[in-house]
């Protein structure tokens, strides 16, 4: 979910549709993931207090109504603690009825932070963040220049946790091709299984326009799956993953990308999804006519 400024353009999470977007950062500090296009489009720069102050000043006439705020844009823990604690506290003192601040962060920064200061934000707000692990896989990570390896991926995810900050979870379906999709799976479940993170949700691999992985495919370098074969991989991940019983991880894949809606609560919806997984695979292997370019935008 994305809008178009002057300074490039906005995403949030679609479960921050009613949230004040407060932009910290414009773009990403790491900009390289090979399958995103997200901020190609412009230079990376943390905004002065000065730009996030007059930004804060500007929604103070929906005081009343802000009770969610998203720090914008791609990673916004890439800001030093001290900052990130002072708009903390600015919103604290400018929003009387807010209830969360939440934020996209990237491996690297959170692995910057200690768990000390991840316990601080916490404490002053923050109390959600959105990871996008992609992959529990080295290789796939290596290839799609995620800046980190599954260890560290799955240790990022458990200092979030650690730190008491809820953890939402993205994956991609399909991003290591068909090669390696088994293999994507299986890592995949095993570091969420050693995460345990609050939320997951699985979104399928886009073709977007301007990414590096687009170029590989448009090569014949990269086979993108069929939908069947999606299903199939997410079937292994859900099949896969194990958490203790007691977990509630609320799992969504209701993205725009995904061939089919599915939501349930893990472990304890495994079988139901798995039927629904199974049920949608069928479906989509009997579908007459499949367009290969179907998440390949244009
Ligand atoms: S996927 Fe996230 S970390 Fe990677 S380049 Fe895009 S915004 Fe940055």
């Amino acid at each position: 979910m994305y809008f178009d400024t002057a300074e490039g353009p906005v995403f949030r999470p679609p479960s921050e549709a009613q949230s004040f977007i407060l932009r910290v950062t414009i773009g990403c500090s790491h900009n390289r993931c090979t399958y995103c296009n997200m901020y190609r489009s412009v230079n990376f720069r943390i905004r002065t207090m000065d730009e996030i102050l007059d930004q804060i000043n500007q929604a103070r006439r929906y005081q009343n109504h802000i009770r969610r705020v998203f720090l914008a844009d791609g990673n916004a823990l890439v800001l030093a603690n001290e900052k990130l604690l002072e708009i903390l506290k600015i919103l604290k003192d400018s929003f009387p009825r807010l209830q969360r601040v939440s934020c996209y962060a990237g491996p690297q920064d959170i692995l910057r932070k200690s768990t000390a200061e991840l316990q601080q934000l916490n404490e002053a707000g923050l109390k959600l963040v959105y990871y996008g692990m992609e992959s529990g896989d080295d290789e796939v990570l290596e290839h799609v220049c995620k800046g980190v390896n599954a260890a560290q991926s799955i240790e990022a995810g458990q200092k979030i946790i650690g730190a008491g900050i809820k953890l939402s979870m993205m994956v991609i379906l399909g991003l290591a091709g068909k090669s390696g999709s088994n293999r994507h799976a299986k890592k995949t479940a095993e570091a969420i299984s050693a995460i345990g993170p609050n939320m997951l949700s699985a979104l399928t691999l886009m073709m977007y326009r301007g990414s590096e992985l687009r170029d590989e495919y448009e090569r014949g370098e990269f086979e993108l799956l069929s939908p069947p074969e999606i299903m199939s991989e997410l079937y292994n991940i859900i099949s896969n993953i194990e958490l203790p019983s007691d977990s509630h991880c609320i799992f969504r894949s209701n993205h725009i990308s995904n061939y089919t809606m599915l939501a349930g609560t893990l472990p304890q919806d495994r079988e139901k999804l798995l039927s629904n997984i199974k049920s949608a695979e069928a479906e989509l292997i009997n579908l007459k006519e499949w367009d290969p370019y179907n998440n390949v935008e244009r």
